[in-house]
């Protein structure tokens, strides 16, 4: 099965699978490299496959986004992750709901990254490609230069089964 796993997924502890063939586009891998990871991570990402999507593929992405109203939530490498797994006729693993959406609507394969034993719950943050400002909420582009705003994990918090 062919796999293309997105930068929340990886933060989340991903670990790979079977025969799985992992796929990745050049933007994700810039952003899970920014961060700090876990040593275990940085080998797991020696085995992507670094494939780009077709151009005309993420302008549909972009389209299709446009029509079910989460343009505004997809960053560039959303949408290339989305164009991606098309491309490839693989399945994104994906927790993003404005992913899975624009998936359903293009008919592309999408699995949700469910993490290890423990339910984290994600709170998102926006931060600017151009000037690095962070913002709790999205806006089209940065209020200060204009520059594109991608989402990032700003807190993950563990919801505890008090039962
Ligand atoms: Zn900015």
């Amino acid at each position: 099965m062919k796999i293309v796993v997105d930068a929340s997924s990886l933060f989340y502890g991903f670990q790979v699978e079977g025969n799985n063939e992992y796929i990745i586009t050049s933007a994700v891998l810039d952003e899970v490299k920014g961060r700090k990871m876990k040593g275990s991570l940085e080998t797991v990402i020696e085995l992507f496959r670094i494939i780009e999507p077709n151009k005309s593929t993420i302008e549909e992405v972009r389209k299709t986004a446009k029509q079910t109203g989460d343009l505004d939530q997809l960053s560039a490498t959303d949408m290339e992750l989305i164009a991606l797994a098309k491309d490839s006729d693989a399945t994104l693993l994906t927790n993003d709901l404005s992913i899975q959406n624009v998936c359903k609507r293009m008919k592309v394969n999408y699995q949700s990254f469910g993490g290890k034993s423990i339910n984290t719950e994600i709170e998102w943050g926006y931060r600017c490609i151009g000037c690095n400002r962070k913002f709790d909420r999205s806006f089209k582009e940065c209020p200060h230069c204009g520059n594109e705003l991608k989402k990032y994990p700003k807190k993950r918090r563990p919801i505890t089964d008090s039962t």
